[in-house]
């Protein structure tokens, strides 16, 4: 192998490549000994050394002389001098909740317990939470409250290719992950059954043996009538059930009334087609269930989650070697970007913060006080709707994210940001966030810095460094440790990763996440190591759930959870289902991959999908210009007709900004456990653009 092995910047499958440098971008190629690519990449990853020479790279500090003034260039001890300032005037004068950080699922495992660390007793702010809220926390919650813990899919990635079924419940991974559907194709390949649930005709979809169109926002009644015809039909693995978990017979009342045709006129999806389903997914040895954000954002997300959960724990998957439930994760470290401290409620290793044996051990890694750490904060969209309020944070600390095009109802997101006293991005492209600080500050990006990512399958691996950063650009840890050092933080805060995850490591021990027994070493001899592993003798857990779930008495919980209709249905005004979702070649908000060239030619702005029958009740013709409005905004965008979606149902694509940017239309309905806001299903208006 020549050149430099790493990993691809952009999703959760943290597909393995090689960058070579050369004249140019360095050249990419594919490795074939990572099993989650086996040699494949997807367009993104493929261009993803073009992403290092945008010519729009930020590689010199910013900030702006007066609030209403331009970003000019500045040094970086002026731009650091600025920041600790004004973070320094703002805690005087309100306290260390004035100061808030907002962290992103893409930094590495160590970016983001530095910024946890430093949000704690750096800035002594509980305001703290990250974009990976907007992600896969449903998953997290509802894989908690079941398993006692949340980690991705139950098994290495190349176990769903020895499966016989597999139902993925709101995910398109054909065009978010592709070389993920090499182990679905695996599955096929031995025979097995592929079954995707989605409103639309997916890429992915068309790949499935059996596709279920549920209407948005009905994936919990779908669930519930699954198992309710499991059960009907025997199919429940009742040894497993009286064995290995508690709670089967109050659900078993609950899905008593999902009987398959009360199903079927709630969600739209034939009784046969549910019958079907449920003897595919029970006819063999192993199988998963899956979910993606399809299922998961929503303001009843975790109950979603925990029906489609309880469906599993039915027929006896977790814990069955090739077998289980899994939460297809987003982001490129949006497996671990939630375990280190990054989350309004947690510190790392997975801890929760209100727990004091938690406390007083972390505080001890920190060498502190564990009175002076903070408690939880606000959620990510309570905390940037809470920005510049009376009550609010004053400031805000921004790693990695763009939220005025990924937060949902974003132009309010927008003013937010505006009513600060002090906005601060740190990032390497002008974003759309960072457009809007008062202080930009340019950081080293994927190839240029090294660390660790966890990925989908719960497997740390290594980032390693392949070409040198521009002049005048620094990494987060740096920025982390320049302020740390202009505020007087304690503790310490090196710059060099490799120091910061042996610190972490010491953080995690002993937590639900824990990497004590990780190593770089390891990793790099091992080709990544699953967590949790407590000790460097201990060889990693693949698969978590084989002899107990680390619940108290060691089973899983089932949770009777009951469908209720979504946060904002249609109505005579707005009379359609929105959802939204990603394209193959955009990466959620489209800050990187808007710039490469090839995948702003493939993918180059918002549409919406439509089914042609809707079109023609709107008068809305292919290709035409169409304005979407709902209770928050209005979008405006080029119509797509096509027979792959419902016809009361639209989609459009959230990587844009402006006046196409889906985000403007989203509702920002909460869930109550997860926080995570309603982004797969609002009641919307359609009607050709210029008409009133
Ligand atoms: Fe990168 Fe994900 Fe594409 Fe793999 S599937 S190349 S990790 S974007």
């Amino acid at each position: 192998m020549t050149g430099t092995p790493t990993h691809c910047p952009y999703c959760a499958l943290q597909c393995g490549m090689t960058l070579t440098p050369g004249d140019g971008p360095p050249a990419v190629a594919a490795r074939e000994d990572v099993p989650a690519n086996r040699g494949g990449l997807c367009q993104k990853g493929w261009t993803a050394a073009d992403l290092l020479g945008v010519p729009d790279r930020l590689t010199t500090p910013l900030a702006r002389p007066r609030r209403d003034a331009p970003l000019e260039p500045c040094t970086w001890d002026e731009a650091l001098d600025r920041v600790a300032a004004g973070v320094s005037r703002l805690r005087a004068a309100h306290g260390p909740d004035a100061v808030a950080v907002f962290g992103g699922g893409g930094l590495t495992n160590e970016k983001a317990y530095q910024l946890g660390k430093f949000a704690r007793i750096g800035l002594g702010t509980s305001q703290i939470d990250y974009n990976g809220r907007f992600c896969m926390s449903s998953a997290a919650a509802a894989s908690l409250r079941a398993f006692g813990m949340d980690r991705g899919l139950p098994g290495p990635i190349t176990d769903l290719g020895r499966s016989d079924a597999v139902l993925l419940v709101g995910g398109n991974p054909a065009e978010t992950m592709p070389p993920f559907m090499r182990h679905l194709a695996d599955l096929r390949g031995r025979g097995g059954a592929l079954i995707v649930v989605d409103p639309r005709r997916t890429a992915t979809a068309r790949a499935a043996d059996l596709h279920l169109r549920p209407l948005p926002g009905t994936d919990l009644a779908l669930a519930n009538g699954l198992l309710h015809l499991a059960i009907a039909e025997g199919l429940v693995d009742e040894a497993y059930v009286a064995s290995r978990t508690t709670g089967f017979e109050a659900v078993r009342t609950v899905v008593n009334a999902y009987w398959p045709g009360r199903v079927e006129r709630i969600t739209g999806v034939p009784e046969p087609q549910l019958r079907e389903a449920v003897r595919l997914l029970a006819g063999g040895e192993r199988a998963h269930i899956l979910t993606g954000r399809g299922g998961e954002q929503h303001a009843k997300g975790v109950d979603t989650v925990s029906a489609f959960v309880n469906l599993a724990l039915a027929l006896g998957l977790p814990g069955r070697e090739g077998s289980g439930y899994g939460c297809v994760t987003g982001q490129g470290n949006g497996q671990g970007g939630r375990e280190h401290g990054q989350k309004a409620d947690q510190l790392p290793g997975y801890r929760r913060i209100d727990d004091p044996a938690a406390r007083a051990h972390v505080a001890a890694v920190w060498g502190v006080d564990p009175d002076v750490l903070p408690g939880p904060g606000r959620s990510a969209y309570e905390l940037l709707s809470a920005l510049g309020t009376p009550d609010g944070p004053k400031a805000l600390l921004l790693f990695g994210s763009n939220p005025v095009v990924s937060a949902p109802r974003a132009a309010a997101v927008a003013d937010r940001l505006d009513a600060l006293d002090l906005l601060v991005v740190a990032d390497f492209v002008p974003s759309e966030t960072a457009r809007r600080a008062d202080v930009v500050l340019p950081t080293a990006q994927w190839a240029e810095e090294s660390g660790t990512m966890t990925n989908l399958e719960g497997r740390v691996l290594r980032r390693r460094r392949a070409v040198p950063p521009p002049d005048g650009v620094r990494t987060d840890l740096e920025i982390v440790a320049g302020l740390a050092g202009r505020l007087g933080a304690p503790g310490k805060w090196s710059t060099d990763p490799a120091e910061v995850f042996e610190e972490l490591r010491a953080a995690s021990a002993g937590g639900p996440a824990d990497y004590a027994g990780i190593s770089y070493e390891r990793i790099e001899r091992e080709g990544g190591v699953f967590w949790p592993c407590p000790d460097e003798d201990h060889p990693g857990t693949p698969r978590p759930y084989l002899d107990r779930f680390p619940t108290p008495d060691g089973r899983a919980r089932f949770v009777p959870v009951e469908h209720r209709g979504p946060a904002e249905d249609v109505d005579g005004r707005y009379p359609v289902y929105l959802t939204t979702g990603r394209v193959l070649a955009q990466y959620q908000s489209g800050a990187q991959t808007r710039r490469i060239p090839a995948l702003a030619d493939a993918a180059p702005g918002p549409f919406v999908e439509l089914h042609p029958d809707l079109a023609g009740r709107l008068g809305i013709e292919d290709g035409a210009d169409v304005r979407l409005s709902t209770r928050r905004g209005s979008a405006t965008v080029r119509a797509r007709l096509t027979g792959d979606i419902r016809d009361d149902t639209v989609f459009v694509p959230f990587h844009w900004p402006g006046e196409g940017s889906a985000n403007l239309l989203t509702n920002p309905a909460l869930d109550p456990v997860s926080r995570m806001p309603e982004f797969k299903v609002c009641a919307v208006r359609l009607e050709p653009a210029g008409t009133s």
